[in-house]
Formats: C-alpha cells, sequence, structure tokens
C-alpha cells in the first residue's frame, strides 16, 4: 500500500517526524511511484511558488487520487507527461545520495496514468546508445505483456514480464506523441502440459473459454523437434472473432507474439514443458 498523498506530501514538505517519517522513507526505497510522486511533487511545489499560474496544478492533483484499479480487460489507458526534455525536474540522486552522472542510463521522458497507477518511462542507455520502454505499476499484469502504443505513428510495443520492451528504431520528437496502453482483452493460463516424453508424435485439442465467454482452440503437439501449442481465437466475448487479433504467449520470462486473422491459428514453441502457459489477447 502507498502511503496517502497528503501523508507523502508532507514528507516532501519536510514536517514528518519520527515513526512517520520512517515509514515513509522504508517505503520510498522500495517504491518507483511514490519516489516519482515525489519527485513531480518538489517540481510542483517550485512551479507554484515561482507563478501562480492554475493550470500546473492538474496532474499533480490528481495522480495519486486514484486507487489501484482492478485489471480490466481490453481497457486502453492514455497517459500523460509527467516529466520531458524541455520541463526542468529535480535531479535525481543515486541510492548514496551523490548526483546520478550523465553517462548513466536515464530517463527521456516520463509519463503516467492516474488510473490505474502506471509510470512510463522511455529510457536511454548510453553504454549500449539504445533506449527502451520501461513499465512501472503495482500490478505486474498490468504493465507485464501488454501493449504499449502510439496511434498516430502506428508504433507499438508488446513488454516483458518485467515490463520492458525494446525501442529497435528511436523516436523522434517523443514529447509530442500521444502515448497510451492496452491491456489484453483476454487471459488465459495453462497449467505445465503433462506428456508422454517417450512417446515421439502425439497431439491434443481443447477449447478453453474464459468467464467472459473469450474462447480459443488450442492444439498441442509433441514433435521429434519440440513441443508446440497451436492457438485459434474462436470467440471475443461470445461473438465470432473480427479484425486482427494479436496473440501472446508466456512462459516465466520468455514471450512470443503472433498477429492473427479470423481463424487463423499460430504456432507457438513450449519453451519449457515445466512452465505455466500464459495466453493473452489483444483484440
Ligand atoms: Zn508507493
Amino acid at each position: 500500500m502507498h502511503p496517502p498523498k497528503d501523508k507523502l506530501e508532507r514528507y516532501c514538505d519536510k514536517v514528518l517526524e519520527g515513526l512517520q517519517l520512517t515509514e515513509v522513507e522504508r517505503h520510498l526505497a522500495e517504491c518507483e511511484f511514490c519516489r516519482e510522486y515525489c519527485q513531480q511533487y518538489r517540481h510542483l511545489a517550485d512551479e507554484i511558488a515561482k507563478s501562480d499560474d492554475a493550470e500546473i496544478d492538474f496532474y499533480g492533483q490528481k495522480i495519486t487520487a486514484g486507487i489501484i484499479a482492478q485489471l480490466e480487460n481490453g481497457k486502453i489507458i492514455p497517459l500523460f507527461i509527467i516529466s520531458a526534455p524541455g520541463i526542468s525536474i529535480p535531479r535525481q540522486m543515486a541510492a548514496d545520495g551523490s548526483p546520478e552522472e550523465k553517462d548513466f542510463m536515464h530517463s527521456l521522458i516520463t509519463l503516467g496514468s492516474e488510473d490505474p497507477e502506471i509510470i512510463l518511462r522511455v529510457m536511454h542507455d548510453p553504454k549500449t546508445n539504445s533506449d527502451f520502454l520501461h513499465l512501472i505499476g503495482e500490478n505486474a499484469e498490468q504493465t507485464a505483456n501488454v501493449l504499449v502504443q502510439i496511434p498516430e505513428i502506428g508504433r507499438e510495443f508488446l513488454t516483458d514480464t518485467n515490463g520492458r520492451a525494446p525501442i529497435d528504431t528511436p523516436l523522434t520528437d517523443i514529447d509530442k506523441l500521444k502515448w497510451q496502453i492496452k491491456l489484453p482483452s483476454a487471459v488465459f493460463e495453462l497449467e505445465k502440459i503433462e506428456y508422454d516424453a517417450e512417446k515421439v508424435e502425439s497431439s491434443s485439442r481443447t477449447v478453453l473459454t474464459s468467464d467472459r465467454d473469450d474462447k480459443i482452440e488450442i492444439v498441442f503437439e509433441r514433435k521429434m523437434s519440440g513441443a508446440q501449442i497451436n492457438i485459434r481465437v474462436l470467440e471475443i466475448e461470445g461473438r465470432a472473432a473480427e479484425g486482427t487479433i494479436r496473440a501472446v504467449v508466456a512462459q516465466k520470462d520468455a514471450f512470443d507474439s503472433r498477429l492473427l486473422k479470423p481463424n487463423q491459428a499460430a504456432v507457438f514453441d513450449i519453451t519449457d514443458p515445466k512452465e505455466a502457459i500464459k495466453i493473452r489477447l489483444f483484440a
């Protein structure tokens, strides 16, 4: 649980004492979300001290107001800019209290949504001269294997189990783009698949239905070369699947993704037969 917003703000204003102070400090050491909030609150406080422009209030007032929302199927979460190049933010301190060195990995832009509480960072790693996305949230379901989209330029990124995704082609004008997160329309979880390793070839077919009437057909195939599952989307919310659907199959830290046309099946390799399989659909 995050500390209440007013407590965090009193911490930022340096008026917390004793046990309350220790509590908040301990939480901040572990919670990137609240660190981000404090950083942004201080920035806001500075800005407000400098001017009485009421518009600046908008984001700071709302960001922690949202209660952690349940995962909503297929929900699109618009992201707002929290800090970007040109907006001066207080320098972040390293763990030992020294200012961060500029050749360290750093954030090019930070975006967020208030409900659910999610932070998206576009990071630059000077060592590899590459950029990547990092989603940070309270709930792994909201950050693992979700789509981060920029519809206006047709780009989308699929995060790994740690909420990260590489940016292969660098983005320009990142602070002018409209970013959003798309949560899966349906999630299926399969226990590890038991099969007879002695038997070289086998195949079994199952139809799975989610509690929302999403229906998929799964064919498990064991071949000489290894095990695979074929996935075909039959229905989304009780209706025949229309348009292209992205199917993501994840096992522990590994995942694979395919775009499926109606009635088309996609084949995914089972990387580890001892691991459960998560199937996520983005309709
Ligand atoms: Zn927190």
